[in-house]
């Protein structure tokens, strides 16, 4: 990299929005990678030099080009609720936060297109006015931008009906500015969307996408509790497959964790393991029969009509279940974990009997290749890295895939190789490696040259 002088910087983006106030300039460099005890020493300290805010593709541009001139690194920022450090500068530079590109550029049945920096429940309300919604949405939807969860995100809510978002069809346009003296605009349909989703922000700097969406249905929101863990996990499992019942979340939470959600306290007896549902107000009525089969007990119905009023339980869900627990205790962190397909989830029943209370099974039913798999996003009660990496071992010796979240590089995470095609991209579109410099192992780390 070229010796960094900020005059020269600031003065290069003139009339696009910056911050250079250091306690600004330092938030924008969080995550919220401090949910691994892991990661906290080692992004400790790491902090942008300038934060630039661009109103629009053409100051995008402005920007591209002027930090490829000057060999300046770049980390884009959507709302920076990333959980591996993906937000974090390793090698200082520009921070280009996007969150001000924020205009929904057309919404039509099946279908929208969206600036990079639109916020998930934006778009939602929008494509609800003519009868559609997003397919899935992380439990961050209320902060998290549209760029940020195809860049850094996985799935989430409605992961169940739709799958996860590298699944062929869940996104259906990308475009792009390249990190170049002139930077070019690429539009990536297709197969070729996969170049840049999840890639953490090192393949070009992402300024629209188009979305598939789905018909929107009136969700009801339901607690169901079980005596026995693993009778709430078939049961979830036994709903994943209910191929009539229109669902957008199931999870599952083994007790004690529900003494985390304290607003839930009421409806979840202490001992009890509890499901947590949306499911779509017309397959109400066949919920019943299958509780009933799994000698489960209804105790919280909040009809679609009241969406929007009082508690979500999706905000319970996914990775806000981790969010609640470090509410309450700050020694707790978690791993996210894939179990194989198995009607029986004997793999799960024996990490739940294997380790106790010391990681405590949340699970979220989704769809994977077409099939129904308990995903885990398990509470662990830490105590060391040496240990926290012995359990990330047991797992996968068991065949339990584990997206470690306890990294930053990504191949260290859930992706373990980085896909051929995502290199020879990047090759093209970052030239001279300036964007997320430090995240991946394989590649050069070039900003010297
Ligand atoms: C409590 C909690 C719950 C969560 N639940 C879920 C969940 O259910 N599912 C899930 O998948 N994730 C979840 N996450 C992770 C995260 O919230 C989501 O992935 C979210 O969608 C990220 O969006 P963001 O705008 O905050 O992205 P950021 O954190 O700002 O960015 C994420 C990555 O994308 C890159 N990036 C951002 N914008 C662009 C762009 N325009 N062009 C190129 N690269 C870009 C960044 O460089 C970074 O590498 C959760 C996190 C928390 C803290």
């Amino acid at each position: 990299m070229k010796t960094l002088n900020l005059d020269t910087l600031t003065a290069a983006f003139a009339d696009i929005e910056t911050i250079t106030d250091p306690v600004q300039v330092a938030k924008l460099s969080q995550d919220y990678h401090t949910f691994s005890p892991v990661l906290v020493p080692k992004l400790a300290g790491k902090v942008g030099d300038i934060v630039v805010r661009p109103a629009n593709e053409a100051e995008v541009i402005r920007v591209a080009a002027t930090c490829a001139k000057y060999r300046v690194p770049v980390t884009v920022r959507g709302a920076g609720t990333g959980n591996y450090g993906q937000c974090v500068p390793l090698h200082g530079g520009v921070i280009l936060d996007m969150t001000k590109m924020h205009e929904i550029l057309w919404v039509k049945p099946a279908v929208a297109r969206v600036e990079a920096g639109v916020k998930l429940a934006a778009l939602d309300k929008k494509a609800r006015e003519i009868g559609w919604e997003m397919r899935m949405a992380p439990s961050t939807y209320r902060t998290a931008t549209i760029g940020g969860f195809i860049a850094g995100g996985s799935g989430g809510i409605g992961s169940i009906q739709y799958g996860l978002l590298g699944d062929r069809g869940n996104i259906l346009g990308l475009r792009v500015v390249t990190l170049e003296e002139e930077p070019q605009i690429i539009e990536l349909r297709g197969d070729d969307v996969q170049k840049v989703n999840h890639a953490w922000g090192i393949n070009g700097i992402i300024t629209q996408l188009e979305l598939p969406l789905a018909p929107a249905y009136p969700w009801a929101e339901v607690i169901v509790t079980f005596d026995d863990f693993m009778t709430a996990a078939k049961f979830g499992y036994a709903l994943g497959n209910a191929d009539g019942m229109i669902k957008k979340l199931i999870s599952v939470f083994a007790s004690p964790i529900p003494r985390y959600f304290h607003p839930l306290q009421q409806y979840i007896t202490e001992g009890t393991h509890p499901a947590l549902l949306m499911v779509a107000e017309p397959n109400l009525e066949s919920l019943p029969g299958l509780v009933q089969r799994y000698g489960g007990q209804i105790t919280y119905q909040k009809p679609a009509q009241d969406t929007g009023k009082g508690t979500h339980l999706a905000e319970f869900t996914w990775n806000h279940t981790t969010l609640h627990a470090r509410t309450v205790d700050t020694s707790i962190t978690y791993l996210q974990s894939m179990f194989p397909p198995d009607s029986s989830l004997q793999l799960v029943e024996h990490m739940y009997r294997h380790f106790g209370a010391e990681v405590m099974m949340h699970l979220e039913f989704f769809r994977v290749g077409g099939a129904v798999i308990p995903g885990a996003l398990q509470l662990v009660r830490y105590t060391t890295e040496e240990r926290l990496n012995e359990i990330i071992r047991y797992h996968e010796a068991q065949g339990v895939t584990i997206a470690n979240p306890h990294t930053y590089i990504i191949e260290d995470g859930g992706r373990k190789v980085i896909d051929p095609e995502q290199l020879k991209f990047k090759e093209m579109v970052d030239p001279y490696g300036l964007m997320n410099p430090g995240k991946s192992k394989v590649l050069e780390f070039n900003i010297h040259k």
